[in-house]
């Protein structure tokens, strides 16, 4: 289940030091992702497998310094009883603070974790209008449900909106918005023509279009702490 571990981030859980798991396999394609390696079955399968054991190990060697940890992806939730199995014995072992980032399409699981203080934070990846979610593989009435779920987290979660421009411009921002009205951080995250799952040139927008936006989205949702992440 786990390909990837990094043991100290400043920037994946916000107000915390945290370690990051990386989870592989997803069942979306979006074309901005950069997570290539953990997505493409033909780059993950070459990569070793890191053993539960040793990520707990290294937890409980962090303890004290760190005060969370991230599961990411891929997408974590598709890992269903070993995923479950896993936070258990991080809360168990470690009593870390987990944030769970998920693409939305799993609620049931979200539910189960939510209802079992697995996790203590949820950042979900809102891509694109609804009736575009098939554009990235996914289920816009999957990703609904869950979206509903986080808002009983609201300070303790967030929405991310990665700008990509075929995917994401006023149009798509239009019909999100009757679905972030009750949610309380919106973060919106600059797309980064990086190593992306499909291969093409797509320019990231303009800093005034990010600033267009974003003021947009403040007028249009004020009750939601909005911002911008640039890197
Ligand atoms: S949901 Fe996340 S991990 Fe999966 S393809 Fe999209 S960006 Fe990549």
């Amino acid at each position: 289940m786990i390909k990837g571990f990094r043991g100290t981030s400043l920037v994946d859980f916000p107000g915390k030091i945290a370690s990051v798991i990386f989870t592989y396999t997803c069942n979306f394609r979006c074309p901005y992702c950069y997570n290539v390696e953990l997505v493409n079955p033909e780059y993950y399968q070459n990569l070793e497998t890191l053993p539960e054991e040793t990520i707990l190990k290294e937890l409980k060697r962090r303890k004290g310094f760190i005060k969370g940890v991230v599961i990411t992806g891929g997408e974590p939730t598709l890992w269903g009883k070993k995923l479950v199995s896993l936070l258990e014995k991080i809360k168990v072992e470690s009593d870390l603070a987990i944030k769970l980032d998920t693409n939305g399409s799993q609620p049931e699981l979200v539910k189960f974790l939510i209802e079992n203080k697995l996790i203590d934070y949820l950042a979900l990846d809102f891509k694109t209008s609804p009736k575009r979610y098939g554009e990235v593989g996914g289920n816009f009435e999957k990703v609904k449900k869950t979206l509903f779920l986080l808002e009983k987290f609201l300070e303790n979660s967030e929405v991310r909106i990665t700008l990509y421009p075929p995917l994401v411009g006023f149009k798509e921002l239009k019909e999100m918005l009757p679905f972030l009205k009750g949610i309380k951080n919106l973060a919106l995250q600059k797309f980064l023509p990086e190593k992306t799952l499909k291969e093409e040139r797509v320019k990231p927008y303009k800093l005034e279009f990010y600033q267009k936006i974003h003021a947009y989205l403040e007028e249009k949702l004020p009750e939601v702490k909005i911002w911008v992440r640039y890197e």
